[in-house]
Protein backbone atom coordinates (compact mmCIF):
# COMPACT_ATOMS: atom_id res chain seq x y z
CA UNK A 1 0.00 0.00 0.00
CA UNK A 2 1.57 3.51 -0.89
CA UNK A 3 1.08 6.62 0.87
CA UNK A 4 -1.01 9.67 -0.75
CA UNK A 5 1.42 12.11 -3.23
CA UNK A 6 2.80 15.24 -1.33
CA UNK A 7 1.84 18.21 -2.87
CA UNK A 8 5.85 19.39 -3.39
CA UNK A 9 6.31 15.81 -5.62
CA UNK A 10 2.43 16.95 -7.61
CA UNK A 11 4.25 20.42 -8.00
CA UNK A 12 7.54 18.90 -9.21
CA UNK A 13 5.58 17.72 -11.77
CA UNK A 14 3.74 20.21 -12.92
CA UNK A 15 6.69 22.32 -12.85
CA UNK A 16 9.01 19.72 -14.99
CA UNK A 17 6.17 20.10 -17.69
CA UNK A 18 6.81 23.94 -18.20
CA UNK A 19 8.84 25.69 -20.89
CA UNK A 20 11.67 28.22 -19.97
CA UNK A 21 9.46 30.83 -18.73
CA UNK A 22 7.55 28.83 -16.46
CA UNK A 23 4.68 28.36 -19.20
CA UNK A 24 2.23 25.28 -19.15
CA UNK A 25 1.36 24.15 -22.99
CA UNK A 26 -2.19 25.10 -23.70
CA UNK A 27 -3.66 21.77 -24.12
CA UNK A 28 -4.67 22.37 -27.51
CA UNK A 29 -5.96 18.74 -27.61
CA UNK A 30 -8.22 19.11 -24.65
CA UNK A 31 -10.74 22.19 -23.36
CA UNK A 32 -8.64 25.24 -25.22
CA UNK A 33 -9.48 23.31 -28.71
CA UNK A 34 -13.16 22.15 -27.78
CA UNK A 35 -16.08 23.98 -29.47
CA UNK A 36 -17.60 25.19 -25.70
CA UNK A 37 -13.75 27.16 -25.19
CA UNK A 38 -14.71 30.73 -25.33
CA UNK A 39 -11.22 31.87 -26.34
CA UNK A 40 -9.60 31.85 -29.93
CA UNK A 41 -6.52 30.26 -29.66
CA UNK A 42 -4.57 32.92 -31.37
CA UNK A 43 -2.03 34.51 -28.73
CA UNK A 44 -3.24 32.42 -26.22
CA UNK A 45 -0.58 31.53 -23.39
CA UNK A 46 -0.51 30.12 -20.00
CA UNK A 47 1.02 32.49 -17.00
CA UNK A 48 3.59 31.16 -15.84
CA UNK A 49 3.39 28.67 -12.94
CA UNK A 50 3.68 30.13 -9.65
CA UNK A 51 5.65 28.64 -6.42
CA UNK A 52 4.04 26.61 -4.34
CA UNK A 53 2.79 28.94 -1.64
CA UNK A 54 3.59 28.20 1.85
CA UNK A 55 0.40 27.19 3.57
CA UNK A 56 -2.94 27.73 2.15
CA UNK A 57 -4.55 30.93 3.12
CA UNK A 58 -7.42 31.84 5.45
CA UNK A 59 -10.91 32.36 4.12
CA UNK A 60 -13.92 34.45 4.94
CA UNK A 61 -15.04 33.36 7.94
CA UNK A 62 -12.29 30.60 8.91
CA UNK A 63 -12.92 31.51 12.91
CA UNK A 64 -16.87 31.52 13.02
CA UNK A 65 -16.58 34.63 15.17
CA UNK A 66 -15.83 36.45 11.97
CA UNK A 67 -17.94 34.88 9.26
CA UNK A 68 -20.73 36.85 8.23
CA UNK A 69 -23.38 34.27 9.82
CA UNK A 70 -22.18 35.42 13.11
CA UNK A 71 -24.11 39.00 12.62
CA UNK A 72 -27.93 39.38 11.46
CA UNK A 73 -28.66 38.89 7.53
CA UNK A 74 -28.45 42.61 5.85
CA UNK A 75 -31.00 44.17 4.25
CA UNK A 76 -29.64 43.36 1.31
CA UNK A 77 -28.76 39.96 1.65
CA UNK A 78 -32.40 39.49 2.85
CA UNK A 79 -33.93 41.54 -0.36
CA UNK A 80 -31.54 38.26 -2.41
CA UNK A 81 -33.30 35.71 -0.62
CA UNK A 82 -35.11 33.50 -2.93
CA UNK A 83 -36.27 30.59 -0.49
CA UNK A 84 -35.96 30.12 3.30
CA UNK A 85 -36.69 27.46 6.20
CA UNK A 86 -35.32 27.51 9.73
CA UNK A 87 -32.19 25.48 8.54
CA UNK A 88 -31.52 26.89 4.64
CA UNK A 89 -31.49 29.79 2.84
CA UNK A 90 -31.34 30.19 -1.16
CA UNK A 91 -30.06 33.42 -2.62
CA UNK A 92 -29.87 34.91 -5.83
CA UNK A 93 -25.92 35.23 -6.20
CA UNK A 94 -26.50 38.20 -8.59
CA UNK A 95 -24.45 36.92 -11.85
CA UNK A 96 -25.35 36.75 -15.44
CA UNK A 97 -27.03 33.43 -16.47
CA UNK A 98 -30.95 33.43 -16.53
CA UNK A 99 -30.57 32.38 -12.94
CA UNK A 100 -27.54 31.93 -10.62
CA UNK A 101 -28.80 30.62 -7.01
CA UNK A 102 -26.43 30.00 -3.78
CA UNK A 103 -27.54 27.48 -0.96
CA UNK A 104 -26.52 28.41 2.52
CA UNK A 105 -26.77 26.82 5.98
CA UNK A 106 -27.92 28.83 8.77
CA UNK A 107 -25.19 27.39 11.18
CA UNK A 108 -21.53 27.51 10.63
CA UNK A 109 -20.72 24.42 8.85
CA UNK A 110 -18.36 24.02 5.66
CA UNK A 111 -19.03 20.88 3.31
CA UNK A 112 -16.67 18.91 5.24
CA UNK A 113 -18.19 19.21 8.03
CA UNK A 114 -21.50 19.02 7.74
CA UNK A 115 -23.62 16.96 10.18
CA UNK A 116 -25.46 14.07 9.16
CA UNK A 117 -29.32 15.49 9.31
CA UNK A 118 -28.55 18.49 7.06
CA UNK A 119 -26.23 16.62 4.73
CA UNK A 120 -29.56 14.56 4.55
CA UNK A 121 -31.51 17.84 4.30
CA UNK A 122 -29.28 18.98 1.56
CA UNK A 123 -29.12 16.15 -0.33
CA UNK A 124 -33.00 17.23 -1.20
CA UNK A 125 -32.83 20.80 -1.23
CA UNK A 126 -30.16 20.24 -4.42
CA UNK A 127 -32.51 18.41 -6.30
CA UNK A 128 -35.56 20.06 -5.65
CA UNK A 129 -33.47 23.36 -6.67
CA UNK A 130 -31.79 21.67 -9.94
CA UNK A 131 -35.36 20.32 -10.65
CA UNK A 132 -36.90 24.26 -10.44
CA UNK A 133 -33.93 25.75 -12.67
CA UNK A 134 -34.31 23.43 -15.15
CA UNK A 135 -38.30 24.32 -15.24
CA UNK A 136 -37.34 27.58 -16.33
CA UNK A 137 -37.79 27.88 -20.36
CA UNK A 138 -34.58 29.98 -20.67
CA UNK A 139 -32.60 26.98 -18.92
CA UNK A 140 -31.18 23.74 -20.43
CA UNK A 141 -29.26 22.39 -17.33
CA UNK A 142 -28.66 23.14 -13.15
CA UNK A 143 -24.92 23.16 -13.20
CA UNK A 144 -23.71 22.96 -9.35
CA UNK A 145 -20.76 24.05 -8.05
CA UNK A 146 -18.76 24.03 -4.91
CA UNK A 147 -15.70 25.78 -4.47
CA UNK A 148 -15.10 27.35 -1.23
CA UNK A 149 -11.86 28.97 -1.50
CA UNK A 150 -13.02 32.37 -0.69
CA UNK A 151 -15.29 32.02 2.04
CA UNK A 152 -15.41 29.21 5.16
CA UNK A 153 -19.14 29.14 5.05
CA UNK A 154 -20.84 26.28 3.06
CA UNK A 155 -22.07 27.64 -0.16
CA UNK A 156 -22.40 25.62 -2.96
CA UNK A 157 -24.09 27.21 -6.22
CA UNK A 158 -26.84 26.08 -8.87
CA UNK A 159 -26.01 27.94 -12.30
CA UNK A 160 -28.98 28.17 -15.21
CA UNK A 161 -26.90 27.05 -18.08
CA UNK A 162 -28.35 28.72 -20.72
CA UNK A 163 -30.71 26.19 -23.16
CA UNK A 164 -30.11 25.81 -26.88
CA UNK A 165 -27.30 27.84 -26.48
CA UNK A 166 -24.24 24.66 -27.16
CA UNK A 167 -21.41 26.87 -26.63
CA UNK A 168 -22.25 27.16 -23.02
CA UNK A 169 -22.37 23.61 -22.26
CA UNK A 170 -19.94 22.32 -19.42
CA UNK A 171 -17.33 24.35 -17.17
CA UNK A 172 -16.91 26.68 -19.33
CA UNK A 173 -20.12 28.26 -18.66
CA UNK A 174 -18.50 30.60 -16.12
CA UNK A 175 -15.65 31.62 -18.27
CA UNK A 176 -18.49 32.80 -20.52
CA UNK A 177 -20.92 34.36 -18.07
CA UNK A 178 -18.13 36.88 -17.28
CA UNK A 179 -18.37 38.32 -20.61
CA UNK A 180 -21.95 38.31 -20.88
CA UNK A 181 -24.23 41.42 -20.72
CA UNK A 182 -25.84 42.03 -17.12
CA UNK A 183 -28.81 40.14 -16.31
CA UNK A 184 -31.69 42.80 -16.48
CA UNK A 185 -33.52 43.26 -12.90
CA UNK A 186 -37.11 42.30 -14.35
CA UNK A 187 -35.77 38.81 -15.36
CA UNK A 188 -33.84 38.32 -12.80
CA UNK A 189 -36.73 38.80 -10.47
CA UNK A 190 -38.79 36.88 -12.41
CA UNK A 191 -36.90 33.59 -12.89
CA UNK A 192 -35.78 33.50 -9.22
CA UNK A 193 -39.12 34.05 -8.35
CA UNK A 194 -40.32 30.96 -10.10
CA UNK A 195 -37.54 29.03 -8.39
CA UNK A 196 -38.47 30.58 -5.02
CA UNK A 197 -42.29 29.02 -5.76
CA UNK A 198 -41.51 26.05 -6.97
CA UNK A 199 -39.42 25.43 -3.81
CA UNK A 200 -42.02 26.45 -1.65
CA UNK A 201 -44.56 24.11 -3.17
CA UNK A 202 -42.16 21.39 -3.09
CA UNK A 203 -40.80 21.94 0.64
CA UNK A 204 -42.38 24.41 2.47
CA UNK A 205 -40.63 27.15 3.79
CA UNK A 206 -41.21 30.64 2.99
CA UNK A 207 -40.61 32.01 -0.67
CA UNK A 208 -38.90 35.40 -2.44
CA UNK A 209 -38.30 37.92 -0.51
CA UNK A 210 -39.22 41.03 -2.89
CA UNK A 211 -42.70 38.87 -2.87
CA UNK A 212 -43.29 38.56 0.41
ZN1 LIG B 1 -20.61 30.98 8.96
Amino acid sequence: MSEPESIEDFYARVAAATDDEGRLPVAIEAMPGWDIFPFELDGLRVKPLEPLADVEADRRGEDPADCPCASPATPEQEARTVWSNERWVVSDAGMKLPVTLILKPRAHHDLADLPDDLASEMGRLMVAISAAVESLPSVGRCHVGRYGDGGAHLHPFFFGRPTRMPQLRGSCVLDWEENLPDLPDDARLANAGFVGRALVERLGGSGPAWEA
